[in-house]
C-alpha cells in the first residue's frame, strides 16, 4: 500500500511535529475575536511571513465595504498561492482565521495556547487554527519532498466565517478566486475529524415574525390587544403541527450527528412588549398590554426540500391562525438564506482524500455532511466551484466550548492525508 516515497512524505511530516505544534499555538495567541474582527490584519501578516519563507507569493486583500468592514476592523483575507514546475491543477486549503468569543467556563487562558501531554488548549485550536497549522506542514513537506511537481498550491487564511464568511470567502468568490479557471479541488480544514470527509451542509432559512395588537392600559386587557398571546398561538401551532410535520422529513445526507438527520427548527429569539431596562433602573415596569412581538426561527432544511416549500409552510401555519384568531395579524421577514450543498461522492477531491485515509489510518473514510453551513456555500454558489470538501483535525463537538483543545497526533495524522492529497493531485 505506501511505496517509498510515500512514506519518505509521511516521514517528512512526522519529523515537523514540533514546528506544527509551535506553528498552531502562535496562531491561537493571536485572538482574532468575532465579533468584531479584531487583529485580522495580525494574522494574515505572520501567515505572509511563514509562507513567503516557503516560496508562496501571497496577497493580502482587504474586503472594503462587505458586510461588518469598518476602519476600526478591516477584514483582512490572506491568499497565497505557489506555481509548481510545470502546468496542473490548483489545490486549495481554505481555512478561516476567526474565532468566537471565548465565553465562561474556561480553567485555562483561552490565549495562552497552553500544551498539556498530546493536546494545545485554546479558543480556536480546533475550530480551526490547528487544521489551518496541518495545512500548511503538508504543504510545505510535500513541496520539500516534490519541488518539481505539477499545477499549484494555494493556502487561504479568510475572515469572518464565524459570521457568514461575507468579509472572506463570499468577498474571494465574487472577486474570482474560487473560480474554476484558477481552482480546481478545495479542502477547508474544518474539525470534522481526520477519519471523515465532509461533503456539505443542509439549507437555511432565517426569518422574523412580527405579530401585532394594541396597546392599552395593563389594568383593562380587554381594551388593547396582546400581541404576545398573538404569538403565543403561533408557537402553540408550531409546536403541535410543524415540529412533528419536520420530524418525519428524513434526508439521505449522511447528516451527522444522526438528529439532525431531518428537517429542524430553532426559535432563536422572542421580544416583546416593554423593553428591558437599563440595569440602573430600579423601578417597576409600566402597566401596559403589548403591541408587538417578535420572534426569529432558524429552520434547517434539506437537499430533498425546496426553500419555497419551507417557507410555505410557515406562511401556510401563519396563514391558518389568521383565518381562525380574531385580531390576529402578522408581518414576515426573511432574515438570511443558504441553500444546501453536497459534493458528489465520485468528485475527485473527495476520491482522492478517501485514498490518502486509507494509506494513512489504514480505515475507510466515513462521509458526513455538517448539521450547519460552513464557507462551502460560497464556494458553490458564488465560486461555481463543485470539487469542494470539508476535511480536518479535530472533534466537532469542541467547537465553541470552553476549554477547547486539538490533539497533536490527530493534526498530524491529517496533515498526512492532506500531503498524500497533494502528492496524488500534483506529484509528476
Ligand atoms: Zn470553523
Amino acid at each position: 500500500m505506501r511505496d517509498a516515497t510515500t512514506s519518505a512524505l509521511l516521514s517528512a511530516i512526522a519529523a515537523r511535529r514540533d514546528d506544527l505544534v509551535a506553528l498552531t499555538r502562535d496562531l491561537i495567541r493571536i485572538p482574532t475575536l468575532n465579533p468584531p474582527g479584531r487583529n485580522y490584519r495580525a494574522i494574515c501578516e505572520y501567515l505572509a511571513n511563514r509562507l513567503e519563507r516557503s516560496g508562496f507569493g501571497v496577497d493580502l486583500i482587504r474586503a472594503e465595504g462587505a458586510l461588518g468592514d469598518s476602519a476600526a476592523h478591516p477584514r483582512w483575507n490572506l491568499v497565497a498561492h505557489r506555481d509548481g514546475a510545470r502546468p496542473g491543477d490548483c489545490v486549495h486549503f481554505n481555512s478561516h482565521h476567526d474565532v468566537v468569543e471565548a465565553g465562561h467556563g474556561w480553567t485555562r487562558d483561552p490565549f495562552a495556547a497552553e500544551l498539556e501531554g498530546e493536546r494545545i488548549y485554546g479558543r480556536g485550536a480546533c475550530d480551526m487554527k490547528g487544521g489551518l497549522a496541518a495545512s500548511i506542514i503538508a504543504a510545505e513537506a510535500f513541496i520539500a519532498a516534490c519541488p518539481d511537481y505539477r499545477g499549484a498550491i494555494e493556502i487561504s487564511a479568510t475572515a469572518d466565517e464565524e459570521s457568514g464568511g461575507f468579509g472572506g470567502v463570499a468577498h474571494l468568490a465574487e472577486q474570482g478566486w474560487f473560480a474554476p479557471e484558477r481552482v480546481q479541488h478545495v479542502i477547508i480544514p474544518e474539525p470534522l475529524h481526520k477519519e471523515r470527509i465532509c461533503l456539505g451542509h443542509r439549507g437555511v432559512w432565517w426569518a422574523e415574525i412580527e405579530t401585532s395588537g394594541r396597546i392599552a392600559h395593563g389594568s383593562m386587557p380587554f381594551l388593547g390587544d396582546c400581541a404576545i398571546r398573538h404569538m403565543g398561538a403561533v408557537l402553540a401551532e408550531i409546536e403541535a403541527a410543524l415540529l412533528p410535520l419536520l420530524a418525519t422529513k428524513r434526508t439521505a445526507m449522511p447528516v451527522i450527528p444522526e438528529g439532525a438527520r431531518q428537517s429542524t427548527l430553532n426559535i432563536n429569539s422572542v421580544h416583546g412588549g416593554a423593553r428591558e431596562q437599563e440595569q440602573d433602573y430600579t423601578g417597576l415596569p409600566a402597566a401596559c398590554v403589548p403591541d408587538r412581538c417578535r420572534i426569529v426561527i432558524d429552520r434547517r432544511y434539506l437537499i430533498e426540500e425546496d426553500l419555497a416549500e419551507v417557507k410555505g409552510e410557515i406562511s401556510a401555519l401563519l396563514n391558518r391562525i389568521k383565518a381562525e384568531r380574531p385580531g390576529f395579524d402578522y408581518e414576515i421577514r426573511d432574515l438570511f438564506e443558504v441553500r444546501p450543498s453536497m459534493t458528489e461522492k465520485d468528485a475527485p477531491i473527495v476520491r482522492t482524500t478517501a485514498r490518502a485515509i486509507k494509506t494513512v489510518l489504514g480505515r475507510q473514510a466515513a462521509y458526513v455532511v455538517s448539521p450547519g453551513t460552513y464557507d462551502q456555500k460560497h464556494i458553490d454558489r458564488i465560486g461555481r466551484l463543485k470539487n469542494c470538501i470539508a476535511y480536518g483535525p479535530g472533534i466537532l463537538e469542541l467547537a465553541h466550548q470552553p476549554d477547547e483543545w486539538i490533539g497533536i497526533g490527530d493534526m498530524l495524522d491529517s496533515a498526512m492525508v492532506m500531503a498524500l492529497v497533494l502528492s496524488q493531485l500534483l506529484a509528476h
